[in-house]
């Protein structure tokens, strides 16, 4: 049976001024899922009303940081003693394997946690200055923050914009994306029963036309947080300019990953495959572009290939499945599209590129693994981000084409190197113009490090120390040591 959700406003589970549902269908097998509001302006204005309320004369923002933390903390245990039911419903509602649910719905957990723990370390310092002055720096909360979260984490989104904004003392307007809203609704009855004061969190659900537009332009918001592709990132900064919000923004990618002949080639190859193909390849960071080494480019394409039967694609719930559906029917064509332009451009379509067939995939957005062999650097399945489960292999030569070629984009988000010589390693890191890299692996996040792009991939970082940050204002206090007059005039 299908669950009717209402909004999260001001403590409350309200119903939406708007009457407009929309109908939430498992992108496995098209089954309903449950009902959301389809909010509007109107809607997001008043979730925005009692966050500035809840800011402004609530008492969240003067409670002690140790008891904010202890808030934090209570919604990672609510998280954890929700998990199965979580994870079940993230994979019915974006279509991931169980397993990687599982670990988002853990890392939630987790970030909560992390932020829980840093809320009574943040601080400002003190400073000398030339003049009979006790000088110092406070940090204080932003305000109202809206925060727009897209849809292929859905919780482990609204955990990383919730925990850290929280944690610094602000109040937050959450907007999932219309795909996928039922983990951060679910994430709402949780935080009903840690007693969050109310208006502290509110979540809206709604389009992006309307309800995201109204969250990047209302001017009672301070801040504005956002998740999501490039394309609708500027437009996000845009709005935002109305009243001059702080922003940050996580966008796309098409991060390099780069093999060297003297690289571990069994672990560079797991690595390829799971840098591209892990949660259907709809990540931001995934390593859509592979750049291998001429001398081992055919042994890496024929291990791919080797292992790619062992990519089960099915139904997320069902057992060892490593590859579900795609979001949308919408966005598989969106996908599909980009690999006829491959084709035309002349790659070589090596494996996939087809629904696959047969009664488990009728229903759902199923797309095979892809890869593209022998692409070159100026294609467009090279430049531009797919977001699905299309992996590009280009060859280099030297170690200089190859970070030429990784550099070579309008993002810098991601990119990994696989070799065993670390000088190697840490000279192309260092040239490397992306704000994530890894070193002989492929994917790994931790909350503890920060998180976020170079160039078109975005402004600010989350996560980690850095991801506070981008909740704090910055205040100087001067006070003046000397009583006497300054005797100016
Ligand atoms: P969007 O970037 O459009 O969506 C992300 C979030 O922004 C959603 O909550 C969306 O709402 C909201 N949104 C959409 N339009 C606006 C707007 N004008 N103002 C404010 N908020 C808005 O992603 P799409 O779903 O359209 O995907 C398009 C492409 O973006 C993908 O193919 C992929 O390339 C990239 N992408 C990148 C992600 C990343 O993690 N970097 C994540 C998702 C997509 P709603 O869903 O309700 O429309």
């Amino acid at each position: 049976m299908s669950k009717e959700y209402q909004n999260y406003v001001n403590g409350k589970w309200t119903n939406a001024k708007s009457k407009a549902i929309r109908d939430i269908r498992d992108p496995g097998n098209g089954e309903l899922v449950a009902a959301v509001p389809e909010c509007q302006k109107e809607d997001i204005a008043l979730a925005i009303d009692a966050a500035r309320e809840a800011f402004d004369h609530g008492p969240w923002r003067k409670l002690t940081a140790q008891d904010r933390g202890k808030i934090l903390f209570k919604i990672a245990e609510g998280i954890r003693a929700k998990s199965k039911d979580l994870a079940e419903l993230e994979v019915r509602n974006c279509g991931k394997p169980l397993a990687e649910a599982e670990f988002d719905v853990a890392d939630a957990a987790n970030c909560f946690e992390f932020y829980g723990g840093l809320a009574t370390k943040i601080h400002g310092e003190t400073m000398q200055v030339p003049a009979n002055s006790l000088s110092f720096v406070l940090r204080e909360p932003i305000g109202v923050c809206g925060q727009i979260i897209p849809w292929n984490y859905p919780l482990l989104m609204a955990a990383w914009k919730l925990a850290p904004a929280l944690a610094a003392g602000n109040t937050c307007v959450l907007k999932p994306s219309e795909l996928t809203p039922l983990t951060a609704l679910e994430l709402g009855e949780i935080l009903m029963r840690v007693e969050l004061y109310p208006g502290v969190v509110n979540i809206v659900t709604g389009p992006g036309t309307g309800a995201g537009e109204e969250l990047s332009a209302n001017s009672k918001v301070d801040k504005v947080a956002f998740t999501g592709g490039t394309v609708t990132g500027r437009k996000v900064m845009t709005a935002a300019t109305s009243n001059l919000k702080k922003i940050s923004l996580e966008l796309g990618g098409k991060n390099p990953n780069i093999v060297f002949a003297n690289a571990d080639l069994e672990a560079a190859i797991d690595g390829a495959l799971f840098g591209a193909f892990a949660n259907q390849g709809e990540v931001c960071s995934a390593g859509s572009r592979l750049l291998v080494e001429k001398s081992i480019h055919k042994k890496i394409v024929d291990g791919m290939l080797q292992k790619i039967p062992k990519i089960k694609l099915g139904h997320g719930l069902t057992s060892g499945v490593k590859m579900g559906p795609l979001i949308s029917a919408a966005h598989r064509e969106k996908v599909e599209s980009y690999i006829k332009i491959g084709i035309e451009e002349g790659a070589k379509l090596v494996c996939g590129g087809k629904r696959p067939t047969g009664k488990e995939f009728a229903s759902g957005n199923f797309l095979e693994p892809t890869i593209f062999d022998h692409v070159k650097p100026n294609m467009r399945i090279a430049r531009e981000e797919i977001f699905g489960p299309v992996l590009s292999v280009i060859s280099f030569e030297t170690e200089e084409e190859a970070i030429r070629i990784a550099n070579d984009t309008e993002y810098g988000l991601a990119a990994a190197v696989w070799t065993r010589d670390v000088n190697r390693a840490i000279r192309v890191v260092q040239q490397i113009r992306a704000g994530i890299t890894w070193v002989n692996t492929y994917h790994p996040t931790f909350n503890e490090l920060p998180w976020g792009g170079y160039k078109q991939s975005g402004i600010g970082r989350e996560l980690g120390l850095y991801g506070i940050e981008e909740y704090l204002e910055t205040k100087q206090v001067n006070i003046n040591l000397d009583e006497a007059p300054i005797g100016w005039y």
